[in-house]
């Protein structure tokens, strides 16, 4: 029998549908390239810290339905089903049925407009595991090498998503830069 939406879902997604950050969890054609982008930048003095690589799809597809509904920007009797995931969206009344949607909305602690005006994708390249969060810190100027082999000297800058530099060094690994999301990188800048 169906669960009907709300806080159940986040428990339940909470041991069953978990993300990873585990560089292990990566594509195999993507695996190798963070990890001499990483290399690099942890030689040349950075830190790294990895905080999502793959997305479970039942953990993306909770967190898009969940978020339009609750946003009104779709009917519960709209979302797709999930084999796998037996949520009931539609609790026979329009109030209800956002009011439990925005349950999930908060306890998975997704953004909202006007943070952020997208639900979350259901094709997002943390899916395929080809994409990782991770913060890059470092004091000053960092010397660090490209791929090859040349030094480029790269200034910490507070707004990752402007440092171009940053984004270049990456580049030369195969790992692009989402320059809309912070922490986001991925092997096409998606
Ligand atoms: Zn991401």
């Amino acid at each position: 029998m169906a669960t009907k939406s709300g806080k159940y879902w986040v428990t339940w997604a909470n041991s069953n549908a978990l993300n990873s950050n585990s560089i292990s969890d990566l594509d195999s054609t993507f695996q190798p390239k963070i990890n001499a982008f990483i290399k690099a930048l942890k030689d040349a003095g950075a830190t790294v810290t990895v905080s999502t690589t793959k997305r479970s799809p039942k953990r993306a597809y909770l967190f898009h339905w969940s978020w339009k509904i609750s946003q009104g920007k779709c009917k519960p009797q709209d979302a797709k089903s999930m084999v796998g995931v037996d949520i009931d969206w539609d609790h026979g009344d329009a109030a209800k049925s956002k009011a439990g949607a925005l349950e999930m909305v908060r306890g998975f602690g997704l953004a909202v407009p006007p943070r952020s005006v997208f639900p979350p994708s259901l094709s997002s390249n943390h899916i395929q595991g080809k994409a990782i969060d991770m913060t890059i810190n470092w004091k000053n100027n960092l010397k660090v090498k490209k791929k090859d082999g040349t030094v480029m000297t790269i200034a910490y800058m507070q707004n990752v998503n402007g440092n171009s530099m940053l984004h270049k060094l990456g580049e030369s690994y195969g790992v692009k830069k989402l320059k809309s999301d912070a922490p986001h990188w991925s092997y096409n800048g998606r």
